[in-house]
């Protein structure tokens, strides 16, 4: 197995993969129509369950072929009763994102907007629950990777239960990398795709959830077809495949991140993504970086970072200094401030990080950015 080059990528994922992973993918030609393969999509489905500690009983996984947003579509075009509304509890992007589905779809919602780098008030959300009984679906987003804010899903989902809605929660920026119990943390339905905490690649993803609820919305409002959540369920629980065309060489890499996150261990896996954050934090704080979300808020995967005012700063020529040397820094996402994020998901290490401060201070140095950097006030 020839090594294949190694970039470090602090980008919200895709994330860095191992070599095993990478090769995992290069097998013999096989139609996913063959018992074989849905032999191999049985095992993944009930260990994607197993990674939030759900009983396999009550909770079971399905899997889609599409890119991450493709799971908070399926979730809220198919779990929607008829007449009810769904409620976003919407502080970033990937909720704001929730928000455009249910518009696109149609659908009757509530966008409750709380600031960017604030956690949502409960006492608000249990207000808003109060005062709408026909709420029948209640989304946020578990880590707000536009800015790396760690929202209390726990005591959100435990309001929507009180008031008898579905909760669906977007764990695709920590599921396998920060612990969720599925059942403990109050979470109807999460989800994630392959290329962030598994560390494996694009075009799989997945949803995890309530299977009587999956039962039970069969005969709410169908509006989507190769959407719609109950019909792949349907499918992977008649046949063991997905209804259409899996994408196959994806999951072959996932069967082998999967063995590759339980050598790891769900406690060292997560020690290792605190040890990187911390020294990318540590990193950032020694070149006098501000960044957006204050310390005990953050998740613990993201560094929302606000651009120096500096004149010489130049985001662009920063970005490519790194790249050229292998390390791939990211754009913000809050439209009200400039930020670039450093991400701590992938099979990455605190040597990594040490590297990389080594390049990306030498990219502020070299064009003309005082180090340590200035803010105006
Ligand atoms: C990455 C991500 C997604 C999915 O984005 P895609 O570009 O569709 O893969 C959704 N939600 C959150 C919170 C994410 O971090």
């Amino acid at each position: 197995m020839d090594p294949v080059k190694r970039n470090v990528l602090l980008n919200p994922g895709p994330s860095t993969t191992t070599d095993t992973v990478k090769y995992a993918q290069v097998v013999p030609d096989i139609c996913p129509r063959e018992k074989e393969f849905a032999g191999l999509m049985k095992g993944l489905r009930e260990d994607l369950v197993k990674i939030v500690h759900g009983d396999l009983e009550k909770y079971t996984s399905v899997l889609f072929c599409g890119s991450g947003t493709i799971n908070i579509d399926i979730c809220i075009n198919s779990l929607l009763p008829e007449g009810k509304k769904v409620l976003v509890i919407n502080n970033g992007a990937y909720s704001s994102r929730a928000v455009e589905i249910c518009q696109f779809y149609g659908l009757p919602h509530i966008d409750l907007k709380f600031p960017v780098d604030q956690r949502p008030d409960l006492a608000v959300v249990e207000q808003t629950l109060k005062d709408n009984p026909d709420i029948g679906l209640v989304h946020t987003t578990h880590n707000e990777t536009g800015t790396g804010i760690l929202n209390p899903i726990r005591e959100i989902g435990a309001l929507v239960h009180k008031y008898n809605a579905i909760f669906t929660v977007d764990t695709t920026s920590t599921y396998a990398m920060r612990p969720i119990n599925i059942e403990e943390d109050n979470i109807d339905f999460c989800m994630a795709s392959a290329q962030k905490g598994l560390m494996s690649f694009t075009g799989l993803s997945f949803v995890v959830g309530n299977r009587s609820i999956i039962e039970k919305s069969k005969d709410f409002p169908k509006r989507s077809y190769y959407c719609n959540l109950y019909l792949q369920y349907e499918c992977f629980e008649k046949t063991g495949e997905m209804h259409f065309t899996p994408p196959v060489q994806t999951i072959y890499a996932t069967i082998q991140a999967l063995k590759e996150y339980w050598a790891e261990g769900e406690e060292a896996k997560w020690a290792r993504h605190t040890r990187v954050f911390n020294a990318i934090n540590a990193g950032l704080d020694e070149l006098g970086f501000k960044q957006v979300i204050r310390p005990e808020e953050r998740a613990g995967l993201v560094s929302s970072v606000i651009y120096p005012d500096d004149p010489n700063w130049s985001f662009e020529k920063i970005h490519d200094y790194c790249y050229e040397r292998g390390f791939t820094i990211y754009p913000g996402k809050i439209s009200t401030t400039n930020t670039f994020r450093l991400c701590s998901l992938g099979a990455i290490d605190e040597a990594d990080i040490k590297d990389f401060f080594v390049v990306f201070k030498e990219a502020l140095v070299s064009t003309g950015v005082q180090v340590p950097v200035q803010y105006k006030d």
